[in-house]
């Protein structure tokens, strides 16, 4: 692939000699850990499969061992040790990252951080949680509060809180809130640092932009400060138009009245909704939808809206009872933003995605311009989000692969009219941005935080480890 770098490996990091491993083992003592290869697999690999081209590429890289710390006092001894030996470390949440975030790229040590999941408290408004925390609990808890979270990816029932932060962007929520690198969505992170005598740091408000997708290349996230958003009783409601562009410009629309509380909107073209699982039994045949979670009392305003745009109402419920249970129908999250691809990829293997922000001033005209281009081959999927500040047409539109080359070249297509690419076929922080460069706020803690280069290595493909 064009600009493909190959897999690299750290000067720093070397592969684990037998006798360093039972070193490592030794030295970790009763912390929970596991060298059997089937755990030692499935803990290595993450949903990096959604892409052909990651798909080839790291099928076989794993880890040594799979270390699962207790506590933050359990992180503070492995990375000691880790840096000692210079040994790499792969933190872990809940491995849904789809561009191989999670997978080792050099061995090593695969910090499994699901067993820290405590709250440590909450506030109105506010919660400070450990990062292992599954973000569905963290929902369920901080709700009989009067406060949900802002924003959540569409993995919310199997993602944790510390994996969306280093691994993730924005999802549901995001269309009101931004994504997270907004200011004001993170409210901190205590993160230990890489090093022999590893130090805790409590990076606050723009500091914690070190660790949002970084990849867990800048520090291991021990806890995060959230602020939350108040907790409506939301609706799932399907609209259906007659028409792709109808549907869009009425999801447009919605994300710019900012009267009626909304935390998901999400316009799909025919034939995809005929690929959603259940869903597609409720809906028209034919037609092309918008997917939304309204807030109940804004569903007035809501109905108003759909009138004036001409759409009709296909499917409406209770979102907290589909939440609740999922049996006969998924909670309607469950079909946007990445799950969208996921049932895709279920009916037609051939199915990958693309990443896109659309330009704000003529968005819709771009839509358009690319759905004539490339027509079935590039079904389309957008999603409204707010960043920074306004409202963007962002868009995950499916991709019927066929060669790398052609993906390369739908992307140049895209790109060379105005539309931004975030490539999801890609590894490495640099090749997966839009800029195509790391932050440089993260690039400079990098070498504050990791200076030997062990977190993930092979992720910052710009880092020279000075240590070393
Ligand atoms: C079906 C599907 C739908 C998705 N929808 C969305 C979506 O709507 N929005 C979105 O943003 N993403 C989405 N994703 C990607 C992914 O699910 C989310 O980003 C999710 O939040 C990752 O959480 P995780 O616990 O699985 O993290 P992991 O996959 O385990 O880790 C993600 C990255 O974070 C690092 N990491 C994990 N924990 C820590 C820690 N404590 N400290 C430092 N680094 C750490 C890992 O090394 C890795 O690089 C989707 C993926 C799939 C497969």
């Amino acid at each position: 692939m064009a600009g493909h770098p190959e897999v690299f490996e750290t000067p720093a990091a070397r592969a684990l000699s037998e006798t360093d491993k039972l070193r490592l083992i030794e030295a970790l003592g009763d912390i929970p850990h596991s060298t059997d290869k089937s755990r030692v697999k499935k803990k290595s690999l993450d949903f990096y499969w959604y892409s052909p081209v990651l798909k080839t590429r790291l099928a076989e890289m794993r880890g040594d061992i799979v270390v699962t710390p207790r506590n933050e006092a359990d992180v503070i001894q492995v990375v000691s040790i880790c840096a000692e030996l210079q040994v790499p470390v792969t933190v872990r949440g809940a491995g849904t990252g789809n561009y191989g975030q999670a997978v080792p790229l050099a061995g090593g040590v695969i910090l499994d951080m699901i067993e820290m999941d405590e709250v440590v408290w909450t506030k109105p408004g506010l919660v400070r949680v450990q990062a292992g925390k599954l973000m569905l609990k963290l929902d369920r808890q901080i709700r009989a509060t009067g406060w949900e979270q802002r924003m959540f990816p569409s993995t919310k029932r199997t993602a944790t809180i510390g994996g969306f932060v280093a691994g993730g962007s924005g999802g549901v929520g995001s269309v009101t809130y931004g994504v997270l690198g907004d200011r004001g969505n993170i409210n901190a992170a205590r993160v230990i640092t890489c090093e022999k005598t590893p130090r805790i740091l409590e990076l606050r408000g723009d500091q914690a932009n070190a660790v949002n997708h970084a990849y867990g290349t800048t520090g291991i996230i021990t806890e995060l400060e959230m602020p939350l958003a108040p907790a409506w009783p939301w609706r799932d409601v399907v609209v259906s138009f007659d028409g792709f562009a109808k549907a869009a410009e009425f999801g447009q629309a919605l994300a710019l009245s900012d009267a009626i509380v909304k935390k998901l909107v999400t316009p799909i073209a025919w034939p995809i909704p005929s690929f959603l699982p259940r869903l597609n039994e409720q809906l028209p045949d034919g037609r092309d939808i918008v997917i939304c979670m309204i807030a109940e009392p804004s569903m007035q305003g809501f109905a108003d809206l759909v009138a004036a745009h001409g759409g009709e109402v296909v499917y409406d419920v209770d979102a907290q009872s589909v939440e609740d249970d999922p049996s006969s129908v998924l909670p309607l999250y469950e079909y946007t933003w990445n799950h969208t691809t996921l049932h895709a990829m279920k009916v037609d293997k051939s199915f990958t995605y693309l990443q896109s922000l659309f330009p704000v001033e003529n968005s819709l005209e771009v839509v358009d311009q690319m759905i004539r281009k490339f027509g079935d081959e590039t079904p389309m999927h957008l999603e409204m989000i707010r960043f920074g500040g306004q409202v963007i047409t962002c868009g995950l539109q499916l991709v019927r692969f066929t060669t790398e080359e052609r993906l390369d070249d739908i992307i140049a297509y895209h790109e060379a009219n105005g539309v931004a690419i975030a490539n999801p076929h890609v590894w490495t922080l640099e090749d997966g941005a839009p800029g195509k460069e790391v932050p440089a706020e993260q690039s400079i803690f990098k070498n504050h935080a990791d200076p030997l280069g062990l977190l993930n290595p092979g992720k910052m493909r710009s880092f020279r480890p000075v240590a070393a």
